[in-house]
């Protein structure tokens, strides 16, 4: 059934004003199956971005449809409860630690203060005792890693990460591969962007490779990646 599907999207495309006629994302159709930790790939500008923001229901699309578990995605409609997301540059207090950020963030989305699913999405984070410290002493690193840990509370059944390794250097990159990789264990869904394959062949089991605004290659991660043929002709790293 529908509702089953994490993530549908179909026939979307989105232009910006003023941008001529290029369009950020053309025809663009995919699907993401249940326990599928999907790599959304491609280099900058691609458009990666512009789609998740679609899927977040935080932009609109010009034509196409989304739907999440079965539900419409559009501007303005209530965020689901089964979707966790991250895009780059979340908000945090600084004079408070970690886990109070958190906290404070999962009472406004009106949820109860003590919740399991809470306490396993940032043990999966592995914060460990940096939680416990102000913000402000954060790396860059950390932070990203406490907006992960945000997406992840609830342990959402679908879990959107755009570019979370952005910015981050080699052993925090690995750390985040491996947080991708807990949160994906108990079968729950994942799709994350990158622009190196390098970052998601490890840990996805399915990539869409997306340029210039289309889909250009997808399927099992093992096809994709392990044929050998260059993804993007000149992209280094690729
Ligand atoms: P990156 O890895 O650099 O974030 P991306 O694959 O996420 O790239 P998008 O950010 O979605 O790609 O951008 C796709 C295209 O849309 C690019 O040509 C970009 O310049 C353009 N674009 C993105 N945001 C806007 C905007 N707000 N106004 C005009 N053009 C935009």
């Amino acid at each position: 059934a529908l509702a089953d599907v994490p993530l549908e999207i179909s026939g979307l495309s989105k232009r910006y004003h003023g941008a001529a006629d290029r369009y950020a994302v053309r025809e663009l159709s995919f699907r993401v199956e249940r326990g599928q930790v999907l790599g959304l790939l491609g280099p900058n500008g691609a458009g990666k971005t512009t789609t998740m923001r679609m899927m977040m229901g935080l932009i609109r699309p010009d034509a196409g449809s989304i739907r999440v578990f079965g539900h419409a995605i559009r501007p303005g409609a209530p965020v689901l409860s089964r979707v966790g997301a991250f895009v780059e540059g979340a908000g945090f207090l600084p004079h408070l630690t970690g886990r109070a950020n958190l906290e404070l963030y999962w009472r406004a989305t009106g949820r109860p203060a003590a919740d399991a699913h809470v306490e396993e999405a940032l043990e999966i984070a592995g914060l460990g005792e940096a939680l416990e410290r102000a913000v402000r002493t954060y790396s860059q690193g950390m932070r990203q890693r406490l907006a992960i840990a945000q997406a992840m509370l609830g342990l959402p059944d679908l879990l959107i990460l755009d570019e979370p390794t952005n910015g981050l250097d080699p052993p925090q990159i690995r750390e985040m591969r491996d947080v991708v990789r807990r949160y994906a264990a108990a079968g729950r869904t994942v799709l994350v962007s990158s622009h190196l394959l390098s970052e998601v062949e490890q840990s996805c089991t399915h990539l869409v490779v997306m340029d210039k605004g289309r889909l250009v290659a997808a399927g099992p991660v093992g096809e994709i990646a392990g044929g050998g043929q260059a993804l993007f002709v000149g992209a280094p790293g690729m």
